[in-house]
């Protein structure tokens, strides 16, 4: 018997198991307890799923008794409070959706049941996904288990420190600008943002719908690739998730990077990186070409239009989606004397601050007069960006450089200053304005927090991305460092 359950890649677990030197009740209940002893620190959680959890766990050992196991098969993980689920509340950590729970599952929830997953409960995340570091959720920030008084990013902050924390395995996060990477970066794990369409929306409450994208947080590229197994595909219900077959996204892995070329965009140095950033990055990509890799220098021209391109086009989808919120069928109702005061009422009490700034500003890119000059715009110069992608990866393989440009910041130090926050996402939003899949990855250590490494790919090729990712991880060894807390 292992002292300490709550190590275990999910590869490494899964072996355990179907050896039968544990069972997936006893790694249920290691993950359990060890939300009850740190969570009141980390807060991570919205909510634990304890009974679910035991039960699936439970339900997991039978189907392991029989040997009809899936590689998820009674491995604990948890889902980012922007997955619809039947058994426990979903509220995007908005008052507006306090105690609602849904009457059917997210398609990736559904695939991870059919895999026989355990499910630990759900994480937060700033309200409805909008913000960098988790603050801007409606019940309190997450702290970076790496040092208490930091941010751990976001807005999928809680499925990153869940993992950082050794609470879940794996966990789920959604990535519209950078939300899985940047989380992921400060929290020294693996975060994932696969390829837009490559993963069904169907049951992730929408954000910005030509942005937002599901994907892992694990400890290892290799758990990245296991649950983008488990959750690829074509979906009916989502008509831009793609038809072609998913692959199995470890076919691409490696030891030896000979004959792969890694562009180095010289747009992703600006002024203001941390040097303990700058230096860790270096000699990643150093550690690269020792692995047999060529770097080569690229440029990706339009980056300095990602940001603001991001800031009308995520709003103004945003202002659109967050409409169907006005107290009818959702959620909180705020009775007014008059319908329209019932919409005033619910809507002013019920969104926070940040929520309330990005549908007036996506409002007012929508509205008539405007619409042209800015959302029409925002989307030509979106086709530039993807142009730049399309253009660098006629000549590299990836693109390497850093997730953020600093690393985890303190808690409160940013939230009077949107524009700040904002900028914590400069390298991870060109992705997702070009469709791109990009992974994030632990590359060292800043004054004793995580710096982390960004891979970009090409569309729809995670294999090569994650294979080379694998590489990097596997001879770098940095995922072996965790928060002892
Ligand atoms: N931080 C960015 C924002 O606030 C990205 C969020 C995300 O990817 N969900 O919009």
């Amino acid at each position: 018997m292992h002292s300490d359950l709550t190590r275990f890649s999910a590869a490494d677990a899964r072996a355990a198991l179907d050896a039968g030197e544990f069972s997936a009740v006893d790694l249920t209940r290691a993950h359990l307890a060890r939300i009850d002893a740190v969570d009141g620190d980390v807060h991570a959680f919205l909510h634990v799923m304890g009974d679910v959890a035991l039960a699936q766990a439970e339900a997991a050992d039978v189907r392991i008794a029989s040997g009809e196991v899936l590689p998820l098969t009674g491995i604990p993980i948890a889902l980012k409070d922007i997955l619809v689920t039947i058994d426990a509340p979903t509220t995007a950590a908005s008052k507006i959706l306090e105690g609602y729970v849904s009457p059917y599952d997210g398609t990736v929830v559904a695939r991870l049941r059919e895999q026989g997953a355990v499910f630990l409960g759900k994480t937060n995340t700033d309200e409805f996904a909008m913000g960098s570091s988790t603050e801007n959720s409606a019940f309190g920030p997450t702290h970076n288990p790496w040092n208490f008084s930091r941010a751990p990013g976001g807005s999928s902050g809680g499925s990153a420190a869940s993992v950082a924390a050794r609470e879940a395995v794996i966990a789920l996060g959604s990535d519209t600008g950078g939300s899985i990477r940047q989380p992921a970066g400060f929290c020294g794990v693996v975060g994932l943002k696969p390829t837009y369409g490559r993963v069904s929306r169907f049951g992730l409450i929408a954000f910005a719908s030509s942005l937002d994208q599901i994907g892992p947080f694990s400890r290892t590229v290799q758990d990245a690739a296991i649950m983008l197994n488990a959750i690829a595909g074509h979906d009916p219900r989502d008509s831009t998730s793609v038809p072609d077959i998913a692959p199995d996204f470890r076919a691409g892995f490696r030891t030896d990077l000979t004959g792969v070329r890694v562009g180095i965009a010289r747009e992703y140095t600006v002024a203001g990186m941390e040097p303990g950033v700058t230096n860790a990055v270096a000699a990643a990509a150093k550690q690269l070409e020792d692995l047999g890799a060529e770097l080569v220098d690229i440029s990706l021209p339009h980056t300095e239009y990602a940001l603001a391109t991001y800031y009308i086009t995520a709003p103004a989808e945003a202002s659109a989606n967050l409409a169907r919120f006005d107290g009818v069928k959702y959620g909180l109702r705020i009775d007014g004397a008059t319908l329209q005061d019932t919409y005033r009422a619910t809507r002013g009490q019920g969104f926070g601050a940040e929520v309330k700034r990005r549908i007036m500003l996506g409002t007012y890119a929508l509205s008539s007069g405007y619409y042209d000059a800015y959302y029409v715009k925002a989307q030509k110069v979106r086709t530039l960006i993807k142009q730049d992608f399309e253009e660098a990866f006629k000549q590299v393989d990836v693109i390497a450089g850093p997730t953020s440009p600093t690393v985890a910041f303190g808690l409160g130090s940013r939230m009077d200053d949107p524009y700040q926050m904002y900028l914590a996402d400069i390298f991870t939003i060109p992705a997702n304005m070009a469709g791109t899949p990009g992974v994030a990855l632990p590359c060292g250590f800043s004054e004793g927090l995580p710096v982390s490494l960004q891979l970009l790919g090409k569309a729809f090729d995670e294999q090569t991305l994650l294979g080379i990712a694998h590489a990097y991880e596997q001879a770098a060894g940095w995922h072996k460092h965790t928060a002892e807390i």
